[in-house]
This record gives C-alpha cells, structure tokens and sequence, in this order.
C-alpha cells in the first residue's frame, strides 16, 4: 500500500502540473492539509527534482510567495495522433511544453499493416530525437485517434473509412515494441482533455467542443467533466439524423447524416463536382490543381470573394449551425468552440455558423453562450495526445513501463 507521503505528494504533482503554476497556500487549500504540511511536501518534490520554485506569485500586500512549477527536464512524454489528415507525432517534456511536431502523410489505399508500421516509425523517429538531446526516462506514450476506442483496454475498434482497421490492440502493440506504458484515446475525448485542463475557457464547467473536419465530431464537458458515453460512443455529431427524405448513403451505413452533407469530404467532393460541371471558380488557384483541392483552399478562394467557395461555405454553415443549435437548445452550455479543417483556415466558415446559429438558438441561450475557435488550432490533437500521456503519468504515477 502506498504510504499517505506518497498518496500526498502525487496529488500535489498532479496540481502543479495541471494549474501549470500554483502556490503553497493553494495546494494547502485544495488538499486541505495544513501549511507547515505542504511545506515538508514541496520541500521533497524540490529535493527530488520533479518540481522547482519559479516566478513570484502577484502581490496581495505582504510578502510575495514563489510560485511553484513542475521541472521540465525530470522526463518526457511522446504524443501520436492519427487521423483521416494523417500522422502527427511529437514528444513533449514533463510540464506540457511540446517539441519537434512532425506531420507524416498516410499513402492513398493504405491498410491496416502499413499504417501500423508508418505508426511506429513515427514514434521511433520522436524516441531517436529525444535520446539525441538526453536521457531522461520516457514515461508514456499518448495515442488520440479518430473513431471509436475502448480507453480501457487500449484498443482502436474502428476507424472511418478504413476497412480493415478492426479491434486493432494499439496499447499491447506499442507497449510490446517500445517497453514503454500506452493511453489510446478517442481523438476528440484527447482534445477535449485538453482543452477542459489548458484550454483558455478551462474554468467554464459547461462546454461544447465541435470538431469541423473530415469527419465532424463533439467534446462534451459537462458540470466539469469530459463525458465519454456509453461504450464510448459519445460526440458522434456527423452522424445525426438530418434530411427528412432520404438523403445521401454515409459511410456508417444510414442515409441522410450531416456528415455526409457539410464534413470536409462533402465540400471538397462539391467543388470537385462543380469544376466539372464547368462552373466558374478560382478555387484552383489555392488548390494547385483538382486532385490537391482541399478545404483550407475553399476556405482561402471564399475569403479572397470567389463566389463557389464562399456560397459552398455558407450553405455547410447553415446545415452545422441547425446541428449545433439543436444541441445548445437541449443543453445550453456557457461555451461553445469550434475546431477542425474547414475551421482553422480563417474566420469565414465560423461567421457563417454563428450567423445561423442566432437564427436557429432560443434567443435566451444564445445571448449568453460564448462562441470561440478552439484553444489549440491545428495542433489540438497532438495537444491532446500529449495531455492524456501526462494525465497518465501524474494520475497512475507507478503504473507501467519507462524507457530510460
Ligand atoms: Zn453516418
């Protein structure tokens, strides 16, 4: 059994590496110990080298304490995301700050043993780099990849539009090749993790996180707490029930989803369609040619007034914003944030939405829902790939493997 010392200074790791600084007074507060407690505490987490004093906290008259933060040197962690945009890996030190992001293309028609080794390769590459610069003990490895995953068992269930990618055992696989402890996660949970502990409305106990890309999916925190759902199928938002007559053949197998209709596939597989058809665009001109047209182009053609790209946006922010109405109208969360492909290039997708969404929102919830771009831009799912290894590491810290 783990002593109370031990029980006791985990916690307080877990707090200065969450609140990325904190004060004595406040570790005391929240762990209700007394302070000469405390005190004892951070004296043996500074003595250990997990944790160093830091800039002073501001003045609230008296003497100003130092505040406390987590050393960043003391390990590493490293973050794979895979998602229908490809392989994003990076490896991050001990309080959070995240290094060498390199983004690795998936090949067209590529099955289920190929992407697994692109996987690996992605993160021997991030363990050759970190031994490159020392050898500080690697703790964990955090996976945020789309589709459904059992987070328990550390196995990817499904993956859209990949076939044969079925109950692939992600956990066991890395856990096996590398030595080190693996957390999978959901993409979306990872980001959402993320946000509700680093995000900039991480005080905010209701909040909606809407992922606007190849696929669209949804975070949910509600009263302060990442919801997961049962059997983890929570946040499927492309795939709710959206054209009254029969509507497209999705790729889950039901017709007429809103993903079949506003996802970045959708607009994408539009302009493609419309350039056929002859329609006269200079989408082109962003895209290089029409097998490179991507959303970021339409956003990019919409934004510099070519009228196909802006009216294709406008009619996928009427369909979201219905979608995302119907939900803040159940649930009516203090914010709501925005992420995604069609999302990050600029602002043109998110005032078409937020236009709509004062149409389609009772009028009492929408004045007082915050409406933003989510925290982390494009990084946010390797931000959350990185937060769930270190949440890992500071909730179980004697669970598993390390290499170093
Ligand atoms: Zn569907």
């Amino acid at each position: 059994m783990k002593d109370l010392q031990t029980i006791r200074e985990h916690a307080a790791l877990y707090l200065i590496w969450s609140n990325r600084v904190l004060s004595r007074g406040r570790i005391s507060d929240i762990l209700s110990l007394k302070p000469p407690t405390v005190s004892a505490l951070i004296h043996d987490l500074i003595n250990s080298g997990r944790v160093r004093e830091g800039r002073l906290a501001d003045s609230s008259g008296g003497r100003r304490a130092k505040l406390l933060e987590i050393v960043p040197t003391w390990g590493w962690v490293i973050g794979l995301e895979f998602s229908s945009r490809g392989i994003v890996s990076a490896c991050a030190r001990m309080n959070g700050d995240i290094y060498n992001i390199k983004q690795s293309n998936i090949e067209s028609g590529a099955g289920r043993d190929k992407i697994l080794k692109s996987l690996s390769a992605a993160i021997r590459y991030q363990i050759n780099n970190i031994r490159k610069i020392d050898l500080a003990p690697i703790f964990r490895i955090g996976v945020a990849i789309s589709g459904l995953v059992d987070e328990k068992t550390g196995i990817s269930i499904n993956f859209p539009r990949l076939e044969d990618w079925k109950d692939v055992p992600l956990k066991q696989i890395f856990e096996q090749e590398f030595g080190v402890r693996t957390v999978v996660e959901n993409r979306i949970t990872a980001i959402t993790c993320a946000e509700h502990l680093f995000g900039e409305h991480k005080d905010l106990k209701d909040v909606l996180i809407f992922q606007m890309g190849p696929g669209l999916g949804m975070g949910i925190i509600l009263n302060g707490q990442v919801r997961r759902g049962v059997k983890w199928s929570v946040g499927e938002f492309g795939h709710i029930a959206f054209s009254s007559d029969n509507g497209p053949l999705c790729y889950c197998g039901k017709r007429g989803c809103l993903e079949s209709v506003a996802s970045d596939y959708a607009l994408v597989a539009q302009a493609k369609d419309a350039i056929k058809d002859g329609v006269n665009t200079r989408i082109l001109d962003f895209a290089g040619s029409k097998d490179n047209i991507t959303a970021e182009a339409i956003c990019h053609a919409a934004e510099d007034g070519d009228r196909l790209a802006y009216n294709m946006l406008e009619r996928v922010g009427y369909f979201l914003a219905m979608g995302v109405a119907n939900l803040l109208n159940v649930l009516g969360p203090e914010a709501v944030l925005f992420g995604g492909s069609m999302i990050e290039p600029n602002d043109v997708l998110l005032d078409c939405i937020q236009r709509n969404l004062r149409v389609y929102t009772l009028e009492y919830i929408e004045k007082h829902v915050k409406v933003a771009k989510a925290t982390f831009g494009s990084n946010q799912g390797i931000q959350g790939a990185i937060t769930i290894a270190l949440n890992d590491c500071y909730t179980k810290p004697q669970a598993g493997n390390s290499i170093g």
